[in-house]
Protein backbone atom coordinates (compact mmCIF):
# COMPACT_ATOMS: atom_id res chain seq x y z
CA UNK A 1 0.00 0.00 0.00
CA UNK A 2 1.61 3.74 -1.19
CA UNK A 3 1.78 6.36 1.45
CA UNK A 4 -0.79 7.98 0.05
CA UNK A 5 -3.34 5.46 0.39
CA UNK A 6 -2.20 4.90 3.77
CA UNK A 7 -2.88 8.35 4.58
CA UNK A 8 -6.54 7.83 3.38
CA UNK A 9 -7.15 4.70 4.84
CA UNK A 10 -6.21 6.37 8.31
CA UNK A 11 -8.34 9.44 7.58
CA UNK A 12 -11.10 6.95 6.80
CA UNK A 13 -11.82 5.73 9.85
CA UNK A 14 -12.17 9.30 11.44
CA UNK A 15 -15.73 10.95 11.97
CA UNK A 16 -16.32 14.45 12.67
CA UNK A 17 -20.27 13.11 14.20
CA UNK A 18 -18.87 10.28 16.11
CA UNK A 19 -16.83 6.63 16.97
CA UNK A 20 -16.67 4.21 13.75
CA UNK A 21 -16.81 0.66 13.67
CA UNK A 22 -15.38 -1.87 10.75
CA UNK A 23 -16.66 -4.71 9.32
CA UNK A 24 -15.59 -6.64 6.61
CA UNK A 25 -18.10 -8.81 3.93
CA UNK A 26 -17.36 -10.78 1.18
CA UNK A 27 -18.35 -9.42 -2.32
CA UNK A 28 -17.90 -10.91 -5.70
CA UNK A 29 -15.21 -8.45 -6.54
CA UNK A 30 -13.33 -9.53 -3.79
CA UNK A 31 -13.26 -8.33 0.19
CA UNK A 32 -14.86 -4.77 0.96
CA UNK A 33 -14.13 -2.89 4.49
CA UNK A 34 -17.12 -1.34 5.38
CA UNK A 35 -16.88 1.85 7.82
CA UNK A 36 -20.05 2.68 9.82
CA UNK A 37 -20.44 5.96 11.86
CA UNK A 38 -23.19 7.76 14.05
CA UNK A 39 -24.60 8.93 10.32
CA UNK A 40 -24.23 5.57 8.46
CA UNK A 41 -21.56 4.57 6.05
CA UNK A 42 -18.68 6.54 6.39
CA UNK A 43 -16.46 4.20 3.99
CA UNK A 44 -16.93 1.11 1.32
CA UNK A 45 -13.53 0.44 0.15
CA UNK A 46 -12.21 -2.79 -2.00
CA UNK A 47 -10.12 -5.00 -0.44
CA UNK A 48 -8.41 -5.89 -4.37
CA UNK A 49 -5.76 -8.52 -2.54
CA UNK A 50 -8.10 -11.48 -2.52
CA UNK A 51 -9.94 -9.63 -5.80
CA UNK A 52 -11.16 -12.42 -7.83
CA UNK A 53 -14.73 -12.38 -9.54
CA UNK A 54 -16.42 -15.12 -8.03
CA UNK A 55 -19.93 -15.57 -7.47
CA UNK A 56 -20.54 -15.37 -4.09
CA UNK A 57 -23.03 -13.81 -1.19
CA UNK A 58 -21.97 -10.23 0.21
CA UNK A 59 -21.85 -11.56 4.04
CA UNK A 60 -19.85 -10.42 7.05
CA UNK A 61 -16.59 -11.50 7.72
CA UNK A 62 -15.46 -9.83 10.65
CA UNK A 63 -16.54 -6.85 12.98
CA UNK A 64 -14.47 -4.20 15.20
CA UNK A 65 -15.12 -1.21 17.12
CA UNK A 66 -17.12 -0.21 20.22
CA UNK A 67 -19.51 1.45 18.17
CA UNK A 68 -22.49 -0.13 17.49
CA UNK A 69 -22.69 -0.52 13.52
CA UNK A 70 -24.97 -3.83 13.27
CA UNK A 71 -28.14 -2.00 11.41
CA UNK A 72 -26.20 -0.16 9.18
CA UNK A 73 -23.93 -3.14 8.41
CA UNK A 74 -27.05 -5.20 7.98
CA UNK A 75 -28.71 -2.43 5.45
CA UNK A 76 -25.46 -2.32 3.70
CA UNK A 77 -25.42 -6.23 3.47
CA UNK A 78 -29.01 -6.41 1.98
CA UNK A 79 -27.94 -3.88 -0.56
CA UNK A 80 -25.02 -4.76 -1.62
CA UNK A 81 -26.24 -8.63 -1.76
CA UNK A 82 -29.18 -7.03 -4.09
CA UNK A 83 -26.89 -4.80 -6.18
CA UNK A 84 -24.28 -7.73 -7.00
CA UNK A 85 -27.60 -10.19 -7.96
CA UNK A 86 -28.92 -7.36 -9.99
CA UNK A 87 -31.99 -6.74 -8.54
CA UNK A 88 -31.62 -3.52 -6.59
CA UNK A 89 -32.46 -1.40 -9.68
CA UNK A 90 -35.78 -3.16 -9.65
CA UNK A 91 -36.36 -3.09 -6.36
CA UNK A 92 -37.82 -0.27 -4.14
CA UNK A 93 -34.94 -0.73 -1.62
CA UNK A 94 -33.12 2.47 -1.34
CA UNK A 95 -29.54 3.57 -0.58
CA UNK A 96 -28.24 2.95 3.48
CA UNK A 97 -27.97 5.98 4.81
CA UNK A 98 -24.80 7.63 3.99
CA UNK A 99 -22.51 10.08 6.07
CA UNK A 100 -21.23 12.46 3.40
CA UNK A 101 -24.26 13.03 1.78
CA UNK A 102 -25.98 14.46 4.99
CA UNK A 103 -24.81 17.53 4.64
CA UNK A 104 -27.30 20.54 4.17
CA UNK A 105 -26.90 21.93 0.53
CA UNK A 106 -26.07 25.93 1.69
CA UNK A 107 -22.89 24.07 3.52
CA UNK A 108 -22.04 21.45 0.74
CA UNK A 109 -18.70 22.01 -0.73
CA UNK A 110 -18.06 21.35 -4.00
CA UNK A 111 -16.90 17.67 -3.99
CA UNK A 112 -20.20 16.78 -1.58
CA UNK A 113 -21.95 18.07 -4.30
CA UNK A 114 -20.52 16.12 -6.80
CA UNK A 115 -20.89 13.03 -4.80
CA UNK A 116 -24.36 13.96 -4.55
CA UNK A 117 -25.33 14.80 -8.02
CA UNK A 118 -23.92 10.81 -9.43
CA UNK A 119 -25.89 9.35 -6.82
CA UNK A 120 -29.33 11.34 -7.86
CA UNK A 121 -28.82 11.53 -11.61
CA UNK A 122 -26.03 9.16 -12.67
CA UNK A 123 -28.44 6.00 -11.96
CA UNK A 124 -28.14 2.49 -11.92
CA UNK A 125 -26.87 1.25 -15.58
CA UNK A 126 -25.98 4.95 -16.88
CA UNK A 127 -22.74 6.45 -17.10
CA UNK A 128 -21.75 9.97 -17.88
CA UNK A 129 -18.66 11.89 -18.37
CA UNK A 130 -16.61 13.96 -16.07
CA UNK A 131 -17.70 17.07 -18.31
CA UNK A 132 -21.52 15.77 -18.11
CA UNK A 133 -21.23 15.45 -14.62
CA UNK A 134 -19.43 19.05 -14.30
CA UNK A 135 -22.33 20.33 -16.13
CA UNK A 136 -24.90 19.51 -14.11
CA UNK A 137 -23.59 21.44 -11.83
CA UNK A 138 -23.71 24.30 -13.62
CA UNK A 139 -19.71 24.30 -14.33
CA UNK A 140 -18.78 22.73 -17.33
CA UNK A 141 -15.17 23.87 -16.67
CA UNK A 142 -14.82 21.67 -13.18
CA UNK A 143 -13.67 18.60 -15.02
CA UNK A 144 -10.61 18.21 -13.12
CA UNK A 145 -12.25 18.99 -9.67
CA UNK A 146 -14.75 16.23 -10.49
CA UNK A 147 -12.19 13.86 -11.26
CA UNK A 148 -10.66 14.59 -7.95
CA UNK A 149 -14.06 13.94 -5.85
CA UNK A 150 -14.01 10.86 -7.79
CA UNK A 151 -10.54 9.93 -6.66
CA UNK A 152 -11.48 10.53 -3.12
CA UNK A 153 -14.72 9.30 -3.47
CA UNK A 154 -14.88 7.69 0.44
CA UNK A 155 -18.14 5.41 -0.16
CA UNK A 156 -17.34 3.01 -3.51
CA UNK A 157 -20.56 1.46 -5.13
CA UNK A 158 -23.02 3.35 -3.23
CA UNK A 159 -21.78 7.21 -4.55
CA UNK A 160 -21.10 5.55 -8.31
CA UNK A 161 -18.17 7.13 -9.15
CA UNK A 162 -17.50 4.18 -11.45
CA UNK A 163 -20.24 5.06 -13.93
CA UNK A 164 -18.34 8.34 -14.31
CA UNK A 165 -16.23 7.79 -17.69
CA UNK A 166 -13.74 9.52 -20.26
CA UNK A 167 -15.75 11.53 -22.89
CA UNK A 168 -14.43 9.73 -25.32
CA UNK A 169 -16.14 6.59 -23.81
CA UNK A 170 -13.29 4.93 -22.21
CA UNK A 171 -13.96 3.45 -19.31
CA UNK A 172 -10.93 5.46 -17.44
CA UNK A 173 -9.34 4.86 -14.27
CA UNK A 174 -10.41 2.83 -10.90
CA UNK A 175 -8.62 3.11 -7.73
CA UNK A 176 -5.66 4.84 -9.31
CA UNK A 177 -5.72 2.97 -12.43
CA UNK A 178 -4.76 0.00 -10.03
CA UNK A 179 -8.35 -1.92 -10.56
CA UNK A 180 -10.22 -0.70 -13.94
CA UNK A 181 -11.02 -4.16 -14.85
CA UNK A 182 -13.51 -3.66 -11.37
CA UNK A 183 -14.87 -0.81 -13.01
CA UNK A 184 -15.30 -2.17 -16.52
CA UNK A 185 -16.89 -4.82 -15.10
CA UNK A 186 -19.40 -2.84 -12.53
CA UNK A 187 -20.34 -0.80 -15.63
CA UNK A 188 -21.36 -4.13 -17.47
CA UNK A 189 -23.01 -5.97 -14.83
CA UNK A 190 -25.56 -3.01 -14.54
CA UNK A 191 -25.85 -2.83 -18.50
CA UNK A 192 -26.49 -6.44 -18.30
CA UNK A 193 -29.09 -6.36 -15.16
CA UNK A 194 -31.18 -3.00 -16.34
ZN1 LIG B 1 -19.20 9.77 9.26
Amino acid sequence: MSRRDSRLNAKAHECVYGETATSVVSSPIGDIQLVICPRGVHALRMIFDNFELTKCNVAVKSNSGKHDSSNTVSLCVDWLNAYFQGTVNNSDMSLPPICHLSIPDNTATFTQQVWEIIVNEVRYGMTASYAEVAAKLNNSKACRAVGQAMRINPVSIMIPCHRVISSTGATGNYASGRRNDVKAWLIEHEANTM
